[in-house]
């Protein structure tokens, strides 16, 4: 397989660019190696400088559910574009975009648009300081909610001990109001509510999936929805990767749990930058320009974006079936991945196998991966045309466009791989 361009391409970019990148993960630091340059991508396909295809399994990390390069959005996008790129001033096409969020989530009664996830979440949590007149927040140790201040977050061994930030530059300060429970963990989540009087809300990704693919466990998201309630604090869902890929209702409706506040992002642009957060309209009443939380966005809303959007969503709203075929076929490499020392979590299209004995419910069990044996199998994987995630702690995404043959040619590579075998020192 050939890298020449690739590399070259990674070379010259790293003069420019802090890393060669623009959002670190695509390093490949986790994996080893120098990462491939993408020409173009069709369907589940993904093609190289070098001229090499390969099935991927990251789909831009989530937007892509139809699959790249989808006929019906590139063709909308095309005309919209041909009416101007940016306006600064309200379009019929936000409100309806807003309209089908809002009739497939219920929770969702007003949204308003923003241009990432990090952004929705960041305005999210500030709606929910606003609205409740408190300062702190509660996430969980490895739920990932953007870059912002605050959010940059985990926990350190002890549950309840002071909160440092994962980043250079963050201030103590923003950190400080940003408590860290367990994932799955009621007593980790009551023990801080009991300790803590100022909870304006507790932020959770509803399926974990940036420590891997973590569910919630059985009534866990439902005790959420009770404490909050008990101690007047909201409840947000972050689904930027769960909403309209768990099901056309999201995590909401798939477990049956109406949060007060919803962050999207990731599939709700159908590949361009949009993301929205939403919820109940007493709440979102309390933004600018009717209420005292400032937010806002030169291009928020944006008009190609939209464009994109609305028509991905539609067709998933009109085409109820892309989601059986997805979880149909997230079940067979679930399978393909069985009976090997692996863990495999799944619910609905996402998916992870662990090299990790398991069980795999939270970020202590997470961490316990063999991030070299997952390094190995990576690059396996990609010599044989087929590009998963360059890190163990991410999802696997599938789209309508990975076909039979597609999972086939998976399953495949994965039964050829050897999976007990040892490591080579280099990789280590
Ligand atoms: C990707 C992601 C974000 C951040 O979205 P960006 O568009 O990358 O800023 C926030 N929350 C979750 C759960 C995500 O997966």
């Amino acid at each position: 397989m050939k890298h020449d361009r690739s590399n070259a391409l990674y070379e010259q970019a790293k003069k420019y660019i802090p890393g060669g990148v623009n959002s670190p993960v695509r390093a490949f630091r986790a994996v080893g190696g120098t990462p491939f340059f993408v020409k173009r991508a069709r369907g589940p396909y993904i093609y190289d400088e070098d001229g090499t295809k390969y099935l991927d399994y990251v789909c831009s990390w989530g937007p892509c559910i139809l699959g790249h390069a989808d006929g019906r959005v590139i063709s909308a996008v095309r005309e919209a574009c041909g009416e101007g790129l940016t306006y600064g001033v309200p379009t019929e096409k936000e409100t309806l975009l807003a309209q089908v969020i809002s009739e497939a989530i219920p929770a969702v009664e007003k949204v308003r648009f923003v241009s990432s996830g990090t952004e929705a979440v960041m305005s999210a949590i500030r709606v929910a300081r606003g609205y409740t007149s408190r300062d702190r927040i509660i996430k969980f140790a490895g739920h990932y909610h953007g870059h912002s201040d605050g959010l940059l977050v985990k926990a350190g061994s002890g549950l309840l001990t002071d909160s440092i930030p994962d980043s250079a530059g963050v201030p103590d300060g923003y950190a400080k109001n940003t408590l860290v429970a367990e994932f799955n963990s009621e007593k980790s989540v009551e023990e801080i509510f009991r300790n803590h009087k100022d909870i304006a809300a507790v932020i959770v990704e509803p399926v974990a999936a940036n420590m891997g693919v973590v569910p919630p466990k059985e009534g866990f998201l439902k005790f959420l929805r009770e404490i909050t309630e008990k101690y007047g604090a909201l409840l947000i869902f972050d689904e930027v990767i769960t909403g309209f890929r768990l099901g056309y209702g999201g995590a909401s409706e798939y477990f049956g749990v109406r949060p007060d506040l919803v962050t999207l992002g990731k599939i709700i642009g159908g590949g361009l930058p949009l993301a929205a957060y939403g919820g109940r309209e007493d709440i979102m009443d309390s933004v600018a320009p009717l209420g005292s939380v400032y937010q806002a966005g030169t291009l928020s809303g944006n008009p190609i974006a939209v464009t994109a959007g609305l028509v991905t969503l539609s067709i998933l709203r009109d085409n109820p079936e892309v989601y059986l075929g997805l979880e149909r076929k997230a079940r067979l490499l679930e399978d393909a991945f069985k009976g090997r020392g692996l863990t495999v979590n799944r619910e609905g299209s996402l998916l992870s196998a662990f090299f990790n004995e398991g069980p795999v419910t939270d970020y202590r069990s997470a961490l316990k991966c063999d991030t070299a044996a997952y390094a190995n199998f990576f690059h396996a994987m990609l010599d044989n045309g087929i590009y998963f995630a360059p890190s163990q702690f991410e999802a696997m995404f599938l789209s309508a466009a990975h076909d039979d043959e597609a999972i086939e040619k998976t399953v495949e590579a994965i039964n050829k791989f050897n999976f007990i075998q040892p490591c080579p020192e280099g990789m280590r």
